[in-house]
């Protein structure tokens, strides 16, 4: 019979029932080292103190009310992230998808507002993902992701990311926007250079484009700044973001500039749900929090330990591991034996990772997690590739 839940994860089979920090315990009371962080979301770890009071507070006084009204924890959320970032203006999501969804709609309302509806293809690049709604999967455009769920959403065109001549010639006055990820996560941790990013702002300026960029999973402090595209120096026009803002509670945004969200006008797009006074209680909190200086130093210190120490285990088995990359606390060991096996392997060394695309198992700490226990990880993943070399 099927299970009770859809199956439509196969799931390893550990049932953790309490977290701590970095640390997430199962029902037998094992101790599990959590370098996946729930695939990038608990970025502040597991039951962090302030948010658990942040968020007991809040449910004292106030869950849910609706869009209708003002909600004066989403305006505070959104006043910080105004200030922290290129954004003007935001729409508060309950998920990614969501906010990729805010975003895709926003850049085609912006060319039809503009008297352009015809401007309404956007262009995304291969490897890439961006949710699991019809318009998400559409735009990364994979068959992994789409096959079976056709009729897709129409206007996507999906391009090798590295392939410029492909990019000129797919650039005419039908392109709305690119959607593209400064590090692409579940395509396997691929860092786009810095100066594909500005050689994309440069098309966007030339042709009036909007540069829409998936920062869902690498932004919110994971990269040692507050958003990945900071480090490029250039700016989009629109900006998904969720994972991390929540640090588990359900939340997303998608941020724009007000020549961007320029067509978004009362009744244009909703939600029950987004912004509501829980989860803006918490992504409040969790932006305080993040958007520090020290802090986010901290981060860039201990990626460069954790880098470090990556290499010594990648060149001391070379049998198991090819070669570490990302940026940041985002990290990608692209695998020489199946992922999954190497997964499985730090399961039985009480450690978590996440496999990705392109046979890399991903590193996505808390970016709270102290040196130790990333010396603590490496040595477990020196423990499970030792294990997986014996076994062979
Ligand atoms: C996780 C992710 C999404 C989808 O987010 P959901 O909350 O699962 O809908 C979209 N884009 C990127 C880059 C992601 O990592």
């Amino acid at each position: 019979m099927i299970p009770a839940v859809m199956p439509t994860y196969s799931r390893a089979k550990m049932s953790f029932v309490k977290g701590e920090g970095s640390w997430l315990i199962d029902e037998d009371g094992r101790r599990f080292l959590d370098l996946g962080g729930g695939i990038a979301v608990t970025a502040l770890g597991h039951a962090h103190p302030a948010l658990v009071k942040v968020l007991q507070d809040q449910a004292g006084q106030l869950w849910h009310t609706s869009n209708l009204y003002n909600i004066p924890a989403q305006q505070a959320l959104a006043e910080k992230l105004r200030e922290a970032t290129f954004a003007d203006t935001m729409f508060f999501t309950n998920s990614g998808a969501e906010a990729m969804e805010c975003a895709i709609k926003m850049a085609r309302k912006y060319w039809s507002a503009k008297g352009h509806p015809e401007r309404n293809k956007i262009i995304t690049f291969t490897g890439s993902f961006h949710g699991r709604t019809i318009a998400t999967i559409s735009a990364a455009g994979s068959e992994k992701l789409t096959d079976g769920f056709g009729p897709l959403v129409e206007g996507f065109i999906n391009l090798e990311a590295g392939d410029h001549d492909a990019l000129r010639e797919a650039m005419d006055d039908t392109i709305a926007a690119f959607v593209v990820e400064p590090v692409q996560g579940e395509g396997g941790i691929i860092p786009l250079p810095d100066a594909c990013l500005k050689g994309l702002r440069d098309m966007c300026d030339e042709t009036g484009a909007l540069m829409v960029l998936d920062e869902i999973q690498c932004g919110m402090g994971r990269t040692g700044k507050l958003f990945a595209h900071e480090w490029s120096g250039v700016t989009p026009d629109i900006m998904a973001v969720a994972k991390g803002i929540g640090n588990g509670f359900p939340l997303g945004a998608c941020l724009a500039t007000e020549e961007a969200a320029a067509g978004m006008v009362a009744g244009s797009h909703g939600s029950t749900y987004g912004g509501n006074p829980l989860a803006c209680a918490v992504g409040s909190a969790v932006v305080d929090l993040v958007n520090d200086a020290t802090f986010l130093t901290e981060v860039g210190r201990k990626a460069g330990l954790l880098r470090q120490k990556l290499e010594g285990l990648v060149a001391s088995h070379p049998e198991i591991f090819e070669l570490v990359r990302g940026s940041g606390l985002m990290i990608g060991v692209k695998c020489k034996v199946p992922n999954g096996d190497v997964v499985a392997a730090g399961y039985d060394q009480e450690l978590l990772t996440v496999p990705g695309g392109d046979n890399v198992i991903r590193l996505l700490p808390a970016l709270t997690i102290s040196e130790e226990e990333l010396a603590e990880a490496v040595e477990r993943l020196d423990k499970a590739a030792t294990a997986l070399e014996e076994a062979s």
